[in-house]
């Protein structure tokens, strides 16, 4: 059995059997890993242990940081099928899709690496002042110890989006994995090891609510990164306001794919198929309310019900696998309950809607299509986080941007249309922080993540990624206009 230690100051925490956890492969329930959930003096030492380490680390050479992320990208690399394996039996995601977070991994991490090459030399440039008796330069610094917090979802993608730039910019951190994931996120000590990280710069402690709640209320911890839930979102925001501790949040979505009559219709079930159906529909950008023009309703529907009807789960490690389980049981008892409450609310069925039978996983539901759903439905409103789509139809286009805007999240969207020039001029209108028109769902490593309304605070990925990780302080002086 593998055991998962806390690792603080470059050590592994042996614990003992009492405090160990079981993490369990959703497919089949076997228990893949033990691990522990960290105590407060735990969390306090790996976050002494980080404050420790930012004395040195903050002061080290931009570029040096940057041969330690192409050091992590190229050992992360190195273990790639074992990482996808793990990510794969650790939250039911089929592996081609849990291959395809390995590789985003390695590319943040190299692009970071480049990152924080140059940031030294453009590091304390003197600023353009009006007035000319005074100068004044640019300085900025990294913001301290910061506490990364991340979910079940995506692990080793949304951790090495926050540890990357957080590395870059000179912070050392504090990683609390999710306590579905913790096999999935355990390589990252010997990846650490391997690329002879400074002890304390990294450390991670594995824990539920409990750990990461005291974690974020440290006094030395300066900044919290968190992705997981809006609920758990607005718990932590409260937690670091009584601190004016700076925070950023990743946080649930609802998110529209409107699709124009002048569409081509194969793209557009592959938009809308992936978009609600990649990792069995538990995205934060899972674009779970479809809008589609009127006049061809029944036709896109028509072969969504196939598309989606054809989709059977299936063994996540299986290398044609395309639908996992769900990925634990929390998240099975929850879309299951949107299947009774979509009952309730006597919703048109239009396929699946109920658990699918399976011999060895508990964790199965069938796609779903729920199709003319209210706009005040508990389904067409709430994040289900889970492969349940609801469909509504639309007649003018400004009814379609009406109704994709009026939603509680803005994290993403989807536009199809027969015109890019059509779906760039609808994006314009869309409140959401990522767009795609015509094309399946991509995040580009340069381009921002991030969402508005309850969807979150600040950005991530690309430069906004790394400002996140840095205080900007002026220093000014009077020169009496000589330079
Ligand atoms: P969650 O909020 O339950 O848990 C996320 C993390 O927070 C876990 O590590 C958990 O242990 C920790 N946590 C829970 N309660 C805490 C507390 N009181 N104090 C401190 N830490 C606490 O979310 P989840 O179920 O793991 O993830 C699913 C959610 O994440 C969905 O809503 C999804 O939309 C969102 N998500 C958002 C993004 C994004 O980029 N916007 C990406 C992935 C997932």
């Amino acid at each position: 059995m593998i055991q998962i230690n806390h690792y603080i100051q470059g050590r592994r925490k042996a614990s003992q059997p009492s405090q160990l956890h079981p993490a369990l492969n959703p497919y089949n329930g076997e228990t893949i890993a033990e691990f522990p959930y960290a105590s407060a003096e735990e969390v306090n030492s790996a976050v002494e242990s980080a404050a420790e380490a930012f004395v040195h680390w903050r002061r080290s050479e931009s570029r040096q940081r940057g041969e330690y992320l192409t050091r992590m990208a190229d050992e992360i690399e190195k273990r790639a099928e074992q990482i996808a394996t793990a990510i794969s039996q650790s939250c039911g995601k089929p592996i081609s899709e849990a291959r395809f977070d390995v590789q985003d991994s390695v590319d943040c991490y190299r692009y970071y690496a480049d990152i924080a090459n140059g940031l030294d030399d453009n590091n304390n440039l003197s600023v353009t002042v009006s007035d000319k008796a005074f100068s004044s330069r640019l300085q900025y610094q990294p913001t301290g110890v910061v506490a990364l917090i991340t979910p079940w979802n995506f692990p080793t993608v949304t951790t090495s989006w926050k540890l990357a730039p957080a590395l870059a910019a000179g912070c050392t951190v504090v990683l609390k994995p999710s306590e579905y994931t913790p096999l999935a996120e355990s390589f990252l000590a010997d990846i650490c090891d391997a690329a002879d990280i400074p002890p304390g710069v990294v450390n991670i402690i594995y824990g539920a609510a409990e750990a990461g709640s005291h974690l974020i209320k440290h006094p030395s911890v300066r900044k919290v990164s968190f992705t997981g839930s809006t609920t758990t979102g607005a718990f932590i925001s409260h937690a670091c306001a009584d601190d004016i501790k700076n925070v950023s949040l990743e946080l649930g979505g609802k998110s529209p794919v409107i699709v124009f009559d002048d569409a081509d219709i194969e793209q557009a079930v592959s938009a809308v198929t992936g978009g609600i159906l990649f990792n069995n529909g538990q995205m934060c950008s899972a674009t779970s309310r479809l809008l589609v023009q009127q006049n061809i309703a029944p036709q896109l529907l028509r072969r969504l019900r196939q598309t989606f009807a054809d989709m059977r789960p299936g063994d996540p490690a299986d290398d044609n696998c395309v639908l996992g389980p769900l990925a634990n049981q929390a998240q099975y008892e929850k879309v299951c309950a949107y299947f009774d409450i979509a009952a309730e609310e006597k919703l048109n069925l239009l396929t699946g809607g109920k658990a699918f039978a399976h011999p060895t996983s508990q964790f199965m539901v069938e796609p779903t299509i729920y199709t003319d759903v209210p706009l005040n439905s508990r389904l067409w409103t709430e994040e289900i986080f889970g492969p349940v789509l609801c469909t509504h139809t639309f007649t003018s286009e400004d009814e379609a941007i009406a109704i994709a805007n009026d939603c509680d999240y803005g994290l993403a969207a989807t536009i199809i249309s027969a015109t890019d020039e059509h779906g760039e001029r609808i994006a314009d209108q869309i409140e959401a922080g990522h767009i795609w028109i015509n094309t399946d769902q991509r995040v580009l490593t340069e381009t921002s993540w991030g969402g508005m309304k309850k969807s979150g605070l600040g950005r991530e990925l690309g430069p906004w990624g790394l400002s996140a990780y840095r205080e900007v302080k002026h220093i000014t002086r009077c020169t009496g206009g000589k330079a």
